[in-house]
């Protein structure tokens, strides 16, 4: 059977250097806010290219704390609104509602899977303070529309940097594209932790400090509150883990775009669409991706994906069922987002990863081109 993501094996090319970190905070004795989560953050903002890095807790964390910090700075009120891609993972909108904040859906693009710029300012309403861009899949989801709306309607640019770690825009890196970005070290991500883990980046001092604070208690002086904030931290054990491996990223990243690549040039099936790819490039190379996931499209998708697993090929589906008909946005079941529906029924996820073989990946694409279409 070929994995979807084989971990085990990912996090098995780290080593020794991924044990020696870990025992190196066993032997340290201090397990939070200490040397490797300092260190963390300033090589994560090397990186990038930003200002300041926050560890915090995960993903989801990182973006709730984004918007909560502007609440405390007066520049969002509750019940303002935030433009979100109508495509994209729950989280990206439990960020915005969790904060009493208003998420306005806007459909994708369906051949990039992004927000489609086009329809943002249709969206826009004198409450709208920010766009929420997800870089989903690994693909910029950012443009220079988007960029100019922003301007034009005063709109912060919140980056939802889960997935696209390393990827890059006009020679920049996503995290460093707006106003502040949330950063998720999920297990599964282009950059994972052993566990949960999170970051938020941002050229704004001010900002970063107030999220700093918001993430320790609200707290920046021992027994000194000066906000209501919660505890969200990144760990000892996960920043020097983290630290090991993001010396590797762009390494691993080149590795997917190398089978994407491949992916690209070798499937061969009309019943299958591939991803688009914004411009022409090397996929080899291309910067504008890092291939978080390898998404193609399907009408009869169930049976594509039986077919694949009944031959050792197992899939995913990012995402099944759209955050609007979930049970959580029970107020958004009877809006239609049809171009998101339709998605959410035709997208299929390839394996694809660091650590696959030639002979997997091989297999991979003989199983679909064999598919009867
Ligand atoms: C993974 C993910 C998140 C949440 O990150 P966690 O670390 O799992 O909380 C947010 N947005 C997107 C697009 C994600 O893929």
């Amino acid at each position: 059977m070929i994995k979807f993501l084989d971990l085990k094996a990912i996090n098995d090319s780290y080593e020794p250097q991924l044990s020696n970190a870990i025992k190196s905070v066993l032997d340290s004795g201090w397990y939070l806010l200490g040397k490797e989560l300092e260190n963390f953050e300033s090589e994560y903002s090397a990186f990038l290219g930003c200002k300041h890095t926050i560890g915090v807790a995960n993903g989801l964390d990182a973006l709730r704390l984004i918007f909560k910090a502007y609440l405390e700075l007066g520049e969002i009120q509750e019940g303002d609104e935030v433009i979100v891609p109508a495509h994209t993972f729950i989280a990206s909108i439990l960020a915005i509602t969790d904060n009493r904040l208003v998420p306005v859906l806007v459909e994708p693009d369906p051949n990039s899977f992004n927000l489609d710029s086009s329809k943002i300012e249709a969206a826009i309403t004198p409450k709208t303070k920010a766009i929420l861009v997800v870089h989903l899949y690994g693909q910029i989801g950012i443009n220079q529309e988007m960029v100019d709306l922003s301007k034009k309607y005063h709109l912060k640019i919140v980056e939802d940097n889960a997935q696209a770690i390393g990827a890059k825009w006009k020679g920049k890196n996503t995290g460093n594209l707006g106003d502040a970005s949330g950063h998720s070290f999920y297990p599964g991500k282009n950059l994972g932790a052993l566990g949960d883990g999170g970051a938020v980046t941002t050229n704004n001092l001010e900002l970063a400090t107030v999220i700093r604070s918001l993430a320790n208690y609200g707290s920046l002086e021992k027994y000194v509150h000066g906000y209501q904030g919660l505890n969200s931290r990144l760990d000892e054990i996960q920043a020097a883990v983290l630290r090991v491996k993001l010396r590797k990223l762009e390494a691993d990243n080149n590795k997917r775009r190398f089978i994407a690549a491949y992916y690209l040039e070798h499937i061969k099936n009309s019943s299958v669409i591939l991803p688009f790819l914004p411009q022409e490039a090397n996929a080899a190379n291309f910067e504008e991706h890092v291939w978080h996931l390898f998404v193609i499209k399907s009408k009869n998708r169930d049976v594509l994906q039986s077919y694949l697993e009944k031959n050792g090929i197992q899939t995913l589906i990012h995402y099944p069922i759209p955050p609007h008909k979930q049970g959580a946005y029970k107020d958004f079941n009877e809006m239609g987002y049809p171009i998101t529906e339709t998605l959410s029924k035709e997208v299929l996820s390839l394996p694809i990863s660091p650590v696959m073989t030639e002979e997997e990946y091989k297999k991979v694409v003989a199983t679909i081109n064999s598919y009867p279409d």
